[in-house]
């Protein structure tokens, strides 16, 4: 089932969430604001922790950020966005319809593929071998991957779900899926940088996009596509660093930019590049990828 996590937003307030937890008794009210000792970190400035009241949005000056009441549930029960959602409608009292969706995530493989990770091709666009270890991805020689590159797809929690199938010459379709997966439930690489200590994370379109930020040093996530799905939202806001979006530079990835900025609005603070007209992130050096992205 889907969660409606604007709705959650808006009509569950922090306070609530607070008096719930036992943790309001430590706060001071000031006008629409109360503030106070940070309950999460539990550090004794008594300044630390301040709630919006009116925006129903929260923070932590010292140590773990802020964000909207969805954010909070997630850092007092230490869950995912999902579970956090779920508790959130728990307090609504909203009613979970069980059954009435499959589960929203793909499932996952039982079985990996033999790859050669040293195939021309992956040279030819500049992922070196530590690069093509690290995604996983490399030359397939059987099965319906047979003579494409084939690209690990993991899930949020890092379970292998999928191989995109990308041709190394002018075969169609470029990119070949397997049956019944859909690119829209997943964000390409969220499992890896999810545990990175990076404080910003590239949002990109292409799986090469990814791996050659990667190579420059930088951590990004791929739509697989110019266009981001309310799943893909919900994952990218689970996120804790910060997001830059850099789609590519022709007329889908503007079309894309605008709407995902759209999406991503009140989620938190987000920054958007430009790239010029015909090229995408993959296209750059290494040095103007830092410059840009920083
Ligand atoms: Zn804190």
């Amino acid at each position: 089932m889907t969660i409606d996590f604007e709705r959650i937003k808006r009509e569950l307030p922090i306070k609530e969430v607070l008096t719930k937890y036992g943790l309001l008794r430590d706060l001071k009210q000031r006008g629409s604001q109360l503030y106070g000792p940070c309950p999460l970190h539990g550090g004794d400035n008594p300044q630390a922790f301040n709630v919006s009241l009116e925006k129903n949005l929260w923070n932590c000056f010292t140590h773990c950020r802020g964000g909207s009441v969805v954010d909070l549930l997630m850092a007092l029960e230490k869950v995912d966005v999902r579970e956090a959602g779920k508790l959130g409608y728990e307090m609504l009292g909203v009613e979970m319809k069980a059954g009435a969706s499959s589960p929203s995530g793909p499932r996952p493989l039982d079985f990996t593929l033999s790859l050669d990770y040293e195939h021309p091709y992956l040279k030819s666009r500049n992922i070196d071998l530590g690069t093509a270890k690290y995604f996983g991805v490399g030359h397939c020689d059987r099965g319906i991957m047979a003579g494409r590159i084939a690209i690990p797809i993991h899930d949020d929690r890092g379970k292998l779900v999928a191989y995109a199938g990308r041709a190394i010459d002018d075969e169609q379709p470029k990119y070949r899926f397997p049956r019944g997966f859909s690119k829209n439930k997943v964000v390409y690489n969220l499992n890896r940088v999810r545990a990175s200590s990076a404080r910003e994370i590239v949002v990109v379109e292409g799986f090469f996009d990814v791996m050659t930020l990667y190579r420059s040093g930088i951590e990004s996530v791929g739509l697989m596509g110019s266009s981001l799905s309310k799943d893909q939202r919900d994952q990218l806001l689970s996120l804790e660093q910060r997001l830059t979006l850099c789609l590519d530079g022709d007329n889908a990835g503007r079309r894309g930019m605008a709407k995902a900025l759209e999406m991503l609005r009140g989620g938190r603070p987000m920054k958007a590049v430009y790239l010029p007209e015909g090229l995408q992130p993959e296209d750059f050096g290494s040095n103007y990828l830092r410059e840009i992205l920083s």
